[in-house]
């Protein structure tokens, strides 16, 4: 069972999101950048059924700078095979992301697509529906659990109230959620391994996909600071203040 992972290269989950000073967008200049959280774990998630014996390869896709040849070389060190790295400068819209790993799939044929529920920068969580939806084929998105067995796929999904689990005919895509699994750190002998894995290098013209976007984004600001908290002597000066100031009870 040949597994394609997607894995976007974003801004550290740790690092202080600041809007650049016109206004037009995040600051990504001199920010530590990481692989996007759930692509880790979709990484992950591919490495275990290798191990496990029902994938035999992975193929770790990143579409954008080159920069995100490093993202590919993380996920390489983690256990996938090779890497198809498509370069572009260009603001990839997820419909964008989408059409470029259709192209991806139609010329690689996986049994299983494996994304993040959603990438922690533009929060769009639209990719891996969209890629379903371009490919005609069945989606387990969410995934908290998944397990291949008799040519299905059984994803279970954290919903409101419980958990369901849903059967789908491979080839489909799945998207992970956060505990899905716990993602593994490389090791420095798999580091310097994933050095000498291939990764072939595409272009947007090469997989002849129109990445203009759609979209205009208007502005980007920080959210409005918060104001500062007061220290009240007592319960009654607290209800006080609950009732004549913030009028909530
Ligand atoms: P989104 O729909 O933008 O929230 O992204 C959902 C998932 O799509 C991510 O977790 C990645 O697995 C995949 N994805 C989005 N953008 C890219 C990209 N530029 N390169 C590779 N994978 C991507």
């Amino acid at each position: 069972m040949k597994v394609l992972v997607a894995v976007k290269r974003v801004v550290d989950y740790n690092v202080k999101i600041r809007v650049k000073t016109d206004g037009t967008d995040v600051e990504t200049s001199g920010v530590k950048m990481s692989m996007n959280p759930f692509d880790e774990i979709a990484v992950e998630e591919a490495v275990r059924l290798k191990e496990a014996g029902t994938a035999t390869e992975i193929i770790a896709v990143s579409l954008g700078v080159p920069q995100a040849q490093e993202t590919i070389r993380t996920a390489l060190a983690m256990g996938a095979d090779r890497g198809i790295h498509v370069q572009t400068d260009a603001v990839l819209e997820p419909l964008a992301v989408a059409k470029l790993l259709k192209a991806i799939v139609d010329k690689e044929s996986p049994d299983l697509v494996v994304l993040g529920k959603q990438a922690i920068d533009d929060d769009s969580n639209q990719t891996g529906q969209m890629l379903a939806a371009l490919m005609g084929w069945p989606q387990g998105t969410f995934a908290s659990k998944l397990e291949i067995a008799d040519g299905k796929a059984n994803v279970t999904r954290e919903v409101d109230g419980g958990l369901e689990t849903v059967g789908l005919n491979i080839p489909c895509v799945v998207t992970t959620d956060l505990r899905l699994n716990e993602p593994r750190y490389a090791s420095l002998p798999n580091i310097m391994k994933a050095k000498k894995k291939t990764i072939e290098k595409l272009t947007t013209d090469d997989l002849c996909v129109d990445v203009t976007p759609r979209l205009e984004v208007l502005g980007v600001e920080e959210p409005a600071k918060r104001q500062a908290g007061v220290i009240v002597a007592d319960v009654a000066e607290l209800i006080d203040k609950l009732k004549n100031e913030a009028k909530v009870i």
